[in-house]
């Protein structure tokens, strides 16, 4: 099968971390986010309910925003620019639709020639000496479900859209009308083999091409 847009999951599918657990690691609250991101990329407890929990007790601020996109982009996935320079070449509508920090993903996002109105994640805000103030509470994707209300708003009726990602919530754009390709070279999950079209637990991301193109 072929499609015309293909989105990408960001953590754990572009880049071998989960950019929050880097962020709590950084403070030395590591152990326990690891717990709560694990438990919501199994489907465990709503997104939301961890969402919220986690960036109160981190609070990052812009320095710590700016070292995680460079941490995002030293840990990238093997294959990835070579995905999305072939996706590229053939014209493809290419997004990243990610649950984590907008502002840290968009220098690997630069990386891989996407531009920033492709990139839909969470804003975050700082306070005018750049200590953290809040996130973007209305952001569909700090919440369950929020992934196919961004695939939704983004799937034209005339086109294909297929989303790639390693979590339960990249899985939900198939309530969207999208073919979903769970990625397990980073994480592999059972519930996400179990709901993907198709799956690809090889560690380079260009297995899952097969799939797309
Ligand atoms: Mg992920």
């Amino acid at each position: 099968m072929s499609f015309d847009v293909i989105c990408f999951d960001c953590d754990s599918t572009l880049s071998k971390i989960e950019g929050i657990d880097e962020l709590a690691g950084r403070v030395g609250l590591g152990e326990a986010m690891a717990k709560l991101t694990d438990a919501a990329m199994n489907g465990e407890v709503p997104l939301e309910a961890v969402y919220e929990q986690r960036l109160s007790l981190i609070r990052p601020d812009r320095g710590s925003i700016e070292w995680l996109g460079d941490v995002y982009i030293e840990r990238i996935v093997d294959g990835v620019k070579e995905v999305f320079e072939t996706l590229s070449a053939q014209n493809k509508e290419l997004h990243i639709i990610s649950g984590g920090i907008r502002q840290a993903i968009l220098p690997l996002a630069k990386c891989l020639g996407l531009a920033e109105t492709q990139v839909h994640a969470v804003d975050i805000y700082f306070n005018e000496d750049g200590s953290y103030r809040d996130y973007d509470r209305n952001s569909p994707l700090a919440r369950s479900g929020g992934k196919a209300e961004v695939c939704k708003r983004l799937l034209k009726p005339e086109s294909s859209m297929v989303m790639i990602g390693d979590g339960k919530t990249d899985m939900e754009a198939k309530q969207a009308g999208a073919v979903v390709v769970g990625f397990g070279g980073v994480v592999d999950r059972q519930v996400v083999r179990e709901l993907a079209d198709f799956y690809s637990a090889e560690p380079s991301l260009v297995s899952v091409l097969a799939h797309v193109l």
